[in-house]
């Protein structure tokens, strides 16, 4: 794509965090082009290719590679940004014909490096020594940067959840003094940012290697769309399960919740970092002075849904957290019946999630025991074990259907035969056979027609 600019006379640079990534050493996300040519110029230039024009307005033009991979880069003219208004996107942009211009107008000096096709380094800001120092700087005046479009103070801390400096411990960034203090002063402008915006990143946020240690000591700034958490901060529990606050236990939770059969490790994040944030509301000290926090999670739940809807989480998402915010105070038992019968009940992904965000919960409160950890990981063998030896569970794992209940019974009264024979073939009062099951549902309507 270079090649082909430059052939046509005009410059064109790798931008952004294709640039911050490859100075790392890492395989970039995404490919972003800067260029002096404007957008009619692209087209021109391109004209061969496939492009997507849906960000022209703002001088983008989106280019899938020729090759097979077909990946696409995205390609902007340089440009420098509107008036802002309501801190956020600016309604307009303007072209210039200066890289310099356009590196300016980026938000970190980590950021706002360009190279060329022969990977000659354009640094105005010194984003390759914070790069190496490890250090989040905002180009410019940093309150004025985060007055321009305040989600920078969560992109932010988004990089510093998400980039590590390597090594020994894997450090990781630190956000620059003055930007953070800057970060701090204009939090309350988030308020302006679209949900989307911020769903987005945080979403990032919490699933980078720092995501806790940022959440920890920026709680105030997430606080701004997430007011629930501020409650939980040095909120002590009283309660001897517990060594520390809530805050801190669900940010410790959250560090312990890495993916496991998860869809989007994403969820499971949220979920942990939300898990007890019904607790603030319920907590009660009975006549010892211990405390309880009964119901919590079905407070808890509501709120989570509060949140998720606030912030246009997608559907599947919000259910998904729901359901782990609700049931994470399950008490399992070493019960192979009882664990069918939750099988059946939730479906055995989610009780395996369950169990997960449990072991995560109780990590978390700083005292969980050996013997505790060694029984979570049996149960876990366990539902492992029933899944392999294709154990029956559930009604559709029976050996017969509604059609063999025999006499015809009405539509309600068949469900409710074929739920006891289940409920029978899991305690092992009755085989999972045809046979055996027909004669026992012959006597089940037999029963009821007595009665
Ligand atoms: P990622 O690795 O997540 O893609 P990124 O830094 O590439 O991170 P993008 O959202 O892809 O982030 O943006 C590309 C570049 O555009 C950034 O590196 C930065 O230079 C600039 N940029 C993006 N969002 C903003 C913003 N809100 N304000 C200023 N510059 C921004
Ligand atoms: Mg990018």
């Amino acid at each position: 794509m270079i090649e082909m600019l430059e052939a046509a006379g005009f410059e064109a640079y790798y931008v952004g965090g294709c640039v911050r990534d490859s100075l790392r050493g890492l395989e970039a996300a995404d490919i972003d082009v800067a260029t002096s040519a404007t957008p009619d110029e692209m087209k021109e230039v391109f004209a061969d290719l496939r492009c997507i024009e849906t960000g022209i307005k703002h001088g983008t033009l989106t280019v899938l590679t020729p090759d097979e991979t077909r990946r696409p880069v995205e390609i902007t003219t340089f440009r420098t940004d509107g008036e802002y208004k309501d801190n956020r996107h600016p309604e307009e942009v303007t072209f210039v014909r200066s890289l310099d211009e356009d590196l300016a107008r980026r938000d970190f000096t980590i950021n706002a490096m360009a190279t060329d096709i022969r990977d000659e380094l354009t640094d105005p800001f010194g984003g390759r020594q914070d790069l190496e120092d490890g250090v989040i700087r905002a180009v410019g005046n940093p309150d004025r940067r985060f007055q321009e479009d305040a989600l920078r103070i969560l992109r932010g801390l988004r990089f510093a959840a998400v980039l590590d400096r390597g090594g020994e411990g894997g450090e990781g960034f630190v956000i620059e003094a003055e930007t953070e203090a800057a970060m701090f002063r204009n939090r309350r402008l988030l308020k302006n940012i679209s949900a989307e915006r911020i769903y987005a990143e945080l979403k990032k946020l919490v699933t980078g290697p720092h995501g806790g240690e940022v959440i920890r000591k920026y709680v105030d700034i997430i606080g701004v769309f997430i007011p629930e958490l501020l409650p939980m901060k040095g909120f002590e529990q009283h309660n001897p399960y517990h060594k520390y606050d809530i805050l801190e236990h669900c940010i410790r939770a959250m560090e312990a919740a890495e993916s496991a059969g998860f869809v989007t490790d994403y969820q499971m994040k949220l979920a942990a970092l939300l898990h007890d944030v019904g607790k603030p509301q319920t907590f009660f000290r009975d006549e010892e002075g211990v405390g309880h926090m009964y119901g919590h999670p079905a407070v808890g739940e509501k709120k989570v849904r509060e949140i998720l809807n606030r912030l246009k989480a997608d559907g599947e998402t919000r259910d998904r957290v729901c359901f782990l915010v609700k049931y994470h105070d399950l008490v399992f038992q070493e019960d192979r019946r009882l664990l069918k019968r939750w099988m059946n009940r939730y479906t055995p992904e989610m009780l395996l999630e369950i169990l997960h965000i449990k072991r995560a919960d109780n990590i978390a409160t700083g005292n969980m025991s050996q013997e505790l950890a060694d029984k979570f990981d049996r149960i876990e063998a366990e539902i492992h074990a029933i899944l392999e030896e294709g154990q029956c569970f559930s009604l559709k794992d029976l050996a017969v259907d509604g059609n063999d209940i025999p006499g015809r019974p009405e539509g309600r009264r068949i469900g409710k035969i074929l739920q006891k024979l289940l409920d029978e073939v899991i305690d092992g009062s009755l085989p999972n056979e045809k046979e055996a099951l027909v004669a026992r549902a012959a006597e089940l309507v037999r029963d009821r027609t007595r009665k």
